[in-house]
């Protein structure tokens, strides 16, 4: 059996375990919902956490409005919001290791992988600072009457909502960019990674952020579908399954809510014909399937040349079937379970379902066997997959990936842009011209050539049915705020002063 070396009561402090963080407080849940949370490796729950109903939805949420409408907050200058989110940032980075070690203790992903994303909170939480502190809330344009004061405006109450799988690093994107706008927020937490978001909200305390303007709470679908539906919010920034993003776009579209979405993915490497080998296997295979392929992002359908199909199904079937299986706490592990029962149960599905479409297994195709309890699933590839079979075409969120065969470059851009989904992709080549060349082809939001980069400078998100709208970058800074033009007469010596 793994081992689980995490104890909620001694590494957490109390509040963390109790309740949510609404109005600048830890308060009590309204009712006695519970929720066990279960550590993926071992099948056993090891803490009991609260979820919001409806009461508890509606707390949060009015003290966010409240915070908005008269509340300091949205009224202060962009240095000055910068500041507290340095503070917050610094407070954070004290906290990186315990946040690294609940990512491998509620989901499952291997310590290394933790220990190597957790730094994105601060990161981005700083670029934002930085953003803020030099971004132009307002500026004046010439007209033919006289000026224009282009005032860059908060959206108001934005209520942020990501995954379980990197709840941490995801919901730094939103919350950066929600706080340098000048939004107060609530943060719907899962029930399966509960604790990153109240750690964070912690660091917002002691950093002395207004009442009202970070809330916390944990909720499950229904408490999500509540705080989407709330009138008071005016923007939903939802990262999650594009099952979900479609009833969030609808709920929202009903009073024209402002909604971001950052949905699921299908997305391609096209290995081109002058691709070496070793490099690309290298920068490839830890992206077809990080964190046990439960990452948007993740490539999963690798495209290869006909003429070099042979060569490429062995040597990255031998390097995914030599990736390590086991324990997330062993630093050597490079594999670890899958995130939960449903995840297990998901993922076995679609290979049985790639096998039935008549799709080769070259290496795994089952639960590991290696332990009686755990999540455990063999990283698994397919070769001879076509572009119909079902493997090909939907987000399986597993250790997973396809290899898809083609005849010519044009035959790979179509059957790479032959998706619902548009997130992520990559082209290696030994020509970065060439490279960049097909990249412009890609129908989707990002594309790196003989790498995978995300910057927190960089807009990230999808085309199509991946999403709506932009995270990081001045992009997703933009998307909490509303611009509102002021016409001044001729002769006005200001735009604005207030
Ligand atoms: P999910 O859609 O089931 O749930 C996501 C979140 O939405 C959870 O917090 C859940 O409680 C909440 N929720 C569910 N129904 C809701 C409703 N009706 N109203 C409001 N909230 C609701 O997704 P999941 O299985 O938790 O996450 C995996 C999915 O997330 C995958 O599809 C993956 O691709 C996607 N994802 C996308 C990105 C990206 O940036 N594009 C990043 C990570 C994950």
């Amino acid at each position: 059996m793994p081992t689980f070396p995490f104890e909620p009561t001694s590494e957490l402090a109390p509040h963390l375990l109790s309740g949510f963080y609404i109005d600048g407080q830890w308060v009590r849940p309204s009712s006695d919902a519970s929720v066990s949370v279960v550590a993926p490796s071992t099948e056993q729950a090891f803490a009991t956490v609260p979820v919001a109903k409806a009461e508890d939805v509606d707390n949060a949420v009015g003290a966010a409005r409240r915070a908005f409408d008269t509340g300091p907050w949205p009224r202060m200058s962009g240095p000055d919001r910068a500041a507290y989110l340095r503070r917050m940032s610094a407070l954070l980075a004290s906290r990186l290791p315990l946040l690294s070690r609940l990512w491998t203790a509620e989901v499952g992903a291997p310590v290394w992988f933790a220990d190597m994303f957790v730094p994105t909170a601060t990161t981005m939480l700083d670029y934002y600072a930085d953003l803020a502190s030099t971004f132009a809330f307002e500026e004046n344009r010439p007209t033919r009457n006289g000026a224009a004061s282009i005032i860059r405006q908060p959206v108001g109450v934005a209520a942020l909502i990501a995954p379980w799988n990197a709840q941490l690093p995801i919901l730094s994107y939103k919350l950066g960019a929600a706080l340098a706008a000048g939004c107060t927020v609530v943060v719907k937490a899962p029930p399966e990674t509960p604790f990153d978001a109240l750690v964070v909200a912690e660091c917002a305390h002691e950093a002395g952020l207004p009442p009202g303007v970070l809330n916390v709470i944990i909720a499950d679908a229904d408490g999500g579908a509540h705080l989407v539906a709330k009138r008071e919010v005016d923007k939903v920034s939802f990262t999650g399954s594009t099952a979900t993003g479609k009833v969030i776009a609808k709920t929202c579209a009903d009073r024209l809510a402002r909604v971001t979405l950052e949905l699921g993915g299908k997305s391609a490497a096209i290995v081109l014909d002058d691709a070496d080998l070793n490099p690309t296997l290298a920068a490839l295979a830890p992206f077809t399937m990080p964190f046990s392929g439960q990452i948007c992002f993740a490539q999963t359908r690798i495209l290869v040349p006909r003429i070099r199909e042979r060569e490429f199904v062995e040597a990255y079937s031998a390097v995914i079937g030599s990736l390590k299986v086991g324990d997330p706490w062993d630093m050597s592990t490079q594999i670890g379970p899958l995130a939960s029962h449903r995840q297990l149960h998901r993922v076995l599905g679609y290979i049985d379902s790639g096998r039935k479409e008549g799709a080769q297994i070259t290496t795994g195709g089952a639960r590991s066997a290696q332990y009686e309890r755990g999540f455990f699933v063999e990283p698994t590839v397919f070769a001879g997959v076509t572009a119909d079979m079902t493997i090909a075409r939907e987000e399986i969120f597993g250790p997973v990936a396809s290899i898809i065969a083609y005849d010519d470059v044009d035959q790979a851009v179509a059957l790479a842009n032959d998706t619902d989904f548009g997130l992520s992709g990559t082209v290696f080549t030994s020509d970065v011209e060439r490279g960049y060349a097909v990249a412009r082809r890609i129908k989707t939001g990002n594309v790196s050539v003989n790498a995978l980069e995300m910057a927190p400078n960089v807009p990230f998100g999808g085309f199509k049915q991946s999403g709506i709208g932009r995270e990081g970058g001045p992009e997703g800074l933009q998307a909490f705020m509303e611009d509102q033009a002021i016409y001044l007469p001729a002769g006005s010596s200001s735009t604005r002063k207030d």
